[in-house]
């Protein structure tokens, strides 16, 4: 159901420090932290701490949010990964999205494929 996407996942729990999370990054818009099931050597989330639950959900006063949580990602992996990387944001059931709180996902230390599966 819609309104299922809505609810708290457990990123807000991560957020609210009662789910542990290896914290890379934090401010007072977003949190960035390491993927538990790591799809290459290095996998990290960037999340804005606001409970946008899809892409398809912002909206334009998420603009701010938006580019804070893209360059933020930027900033983290440029630093960690200085021969590129990969940033991905699934979006519904045919995006393969889990966790229905938008976060960017940000790959690399490796060679990454293209196109994806
Ligand atoms: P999605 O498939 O929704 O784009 O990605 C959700 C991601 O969140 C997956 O890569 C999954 O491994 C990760 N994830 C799910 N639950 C947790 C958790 O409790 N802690 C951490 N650190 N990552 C999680």
């Amino acid at each position: 159901a819609k309104h299922e996407k809505h609810k708290e996942t457990i990123f807000d729990k991560i957020i609210a420090k009662q789910l542990p999370a290896d914290i890379i990054f934090e401010d007072d818009k977003c949190l960035a932290f390491n993927d538990v099931n790591p799809q290459a050597p290095t996998h990290f989330l960037v999340i804005p701490k606001k409970r946008i639950p899809t892409l398809d959900a912002s909206c334009e006063d998420d603009k701010e949010i938006l580019g804070h949580v893209l360059l933020t990602a930027k900033i983290l992996a440029q630093k960690r990964l200085p021969n590129g990387y990969r940033l991905v944001i699934n979006n519904g059931p045919d995006g393969c999205q889990s966790v229905y709180h938008l976060h960017v996902h940000i790959l690399g230390g490796r060679q990454m494929g293209w196109p994806p599966g």
